[in-house]
């Protein structure tokens, strides 16, 4: 039987990057891809995120692999969210300090980007090559061809970025003490174009994410570097006022995005097509435990999957990558077991902050991004960050712009919302923002800590 040294499943962005710093480190790597060579043809996008956004962990990771030059003439600064409220009017919220900004990037592109360099630097890859089985006593895989043709190999080492349907993972799932939790959340979403303009122009500005917040729903906007805008329609499947199941013709599309997007509906000539065209896909939040046996680990998506509202499963996947890299680093190439045991013990309280707080910021961009008390808490928010950087560090920042570990982030946000709430509990706050004692509230933050 075939015995390889290294076998990474899944070709996605996670496995990919994955491989090209296994094989830097003189591995000899065979990454397995179920899908065909998609660098050969149109890149088809299955209903998955057209576009995403990439932050400073995800950045981090490129750079110690060499790749930011490359990845950066492929993205699109957006520097803040550009909220739509129901009349067409626009308010800008930064997502920082002026120059900090996420970076709108084309999965398909950026995938093609990765996997080149794989390759050129030597990493194996085996295309429509879908693995079937993972038996974890002897490290045995079993792929599947097209052509129907089944090979089976034994690898050292195996490494599932297989992404939220892993088959390591449902290997795992049968071992017994694995825990494992899925929830898939009441909304679904769709994914609609808004082209360029008849001059070749951005219909809006580029620079931002364009979000028009809806209570129970919204529709959201990145920019593509063609110029036109990626959106995407989250809505509950059912049960709701505005729901996937209420939809069935064109009435019903025009009639609810005149009603609730009319600005976004003004600029999509062709909604009610791509409407019934586009699927409609659903989203998870997967977590689960021990990511590793023997010589096997999980690491992406297939250990922690997560909704996508703070644009963070693909930059916590790459920051993965950076933090099994340097164990591995530490440690050599010969006590696998060894980094794989410290890799989740360090990592899984971070990745289970990340999920949580992309639930949580669901809500929020949900509900409160639309309501003018959210704009002055960000704005109290941003202030005390300028006057007191160190001590007052916003939660989107720490998680966007920053390494702090997610958990830590995570605590410090809880208590920081303990002290915003009081802040925001007076009823003159819309007035007396601008008058607060900014002071009293650095000490009641440091209260809080000591507590
Ligand atoms: C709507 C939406 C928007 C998002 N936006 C963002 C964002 O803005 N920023 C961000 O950081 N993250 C975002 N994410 C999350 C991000 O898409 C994922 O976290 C990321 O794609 C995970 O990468 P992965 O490589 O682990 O898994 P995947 O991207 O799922 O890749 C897994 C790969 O494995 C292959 N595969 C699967 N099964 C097998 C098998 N049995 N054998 C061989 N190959 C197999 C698949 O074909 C695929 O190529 C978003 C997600 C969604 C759904």
């Amino acid at each position: 039987m075939k015995k390889n040294e290294i076998s990474v499943l899944g070709a996605g962005l996670i496995g990919s990057l994955l491989s090209i710093y296994l094989r830097k480190r003189g591995l000899d790597v065979n990454l397995y891809e179920k899908r065909a060579d998609n660098r050969k043809g149109e890149y088809s996008e299955e209903g998955r995120s057209i576009n995403m956004a990439l932050s400073d962990r995800g950045w981090r990771a490129l750079e110690k692999a060499g790749l930011k030059e490359k990845v950066l003439p492929l993205t699109i600064p957006m520097y803040g969210r550009k909220i739509h409220d129901e009349h067409g009017k626009t308010t800008f919220i930064p997502y920082g300090n002026e120059d900090q900004a996420i970076y709108s990037i084309s999965r398909g592109k950026f995938n093609q980007l990765l996997v080149d360099e794989a390759e050129s630097l030597g990493v194996k890859l085996n295309f429509e090559h879908k693995c079937e089985e993972v038996d974890l006593r002897y490290n045995h895989l079993t792929f599947s061809t097209p052509d129907g043709i089944t090979e089976k190999l034994e690898s050292n080492v195996i490494i599932g970025s297989d992404g939220a349907y892993s088959s390591l993972r449902n290997a795992m799932l049968k071992q017994v003490r694995f825990n494992y939790r899925q929830e898939y959340i009441s909304h679904g979403y769709k994914e609609l174009t808004i082209p360029a303009t008849a001059e070749g122009e951005f219909a809006m500005d580029p620079n931002a994410l364009h979000i028009w917040p809806r209570g129970s729903f919204m529709l959201i906007a990145l920019p593509n570097p063609d110029k036109s805008f990626t959106c995407t329609l989250f809505l509950p499947f059912d049960g709701e006022r505005v729901c996937f199941e209420i939809i069935q013709d064109k009435k019903d599309v025009e009639s609810i995005f005149k009603t609730y997007f009319d600005d976004a509906f003004e600029m999509m000539p062709n909604l009610t097509e791509q409407f019934f065209k586009n699927p409609t896909a659903s989203l998870i939040n997967l977590e689960c435990y021990p990511w590793m046996l023997n010589r096997a680990l999980l690491i992406g998506d297939a250990s922690h999957a997560m909704v996508p509202f703070y644009g963070q499963g693909m930059n916590s996947g790459f920051e993965d990558v950076l933090i099994l890299d340097e164990l591995i680093g530490k440690l050599g190439t010969n006590a696998w077991e060894l980094v794989f045991a410290k890799f989740q013990k360090i990592r899984k309280p971070d990745t289970d902050a990340i999920c949580r707080l992309a639930m949580e910021n669901f809500e929020e961009m949900r509900d409160q991004v639309a309501d003018p008390k959210f704009l002055i808490r960000k704005r109290i928010e941003a202030k005390l960050h300028a006057l007191y950087p160190k001590d007052w560090i916003p939660l989107y920042t720490m998680v966007t712009f920053s390494s702090m570990p997610y958990s830590e982030a995570y605590s410090q946000g809880k208590l920081q919302d303990m002290v915003m709430n009081r802040v925001m509990a007076d009823p003159l706050i819309t007035q007396n923002w601008n008058k607060l004692d900014y002071e009293d509230i650095i000490n009641q933050m440091d209260k809080a800590k000591a507590v």
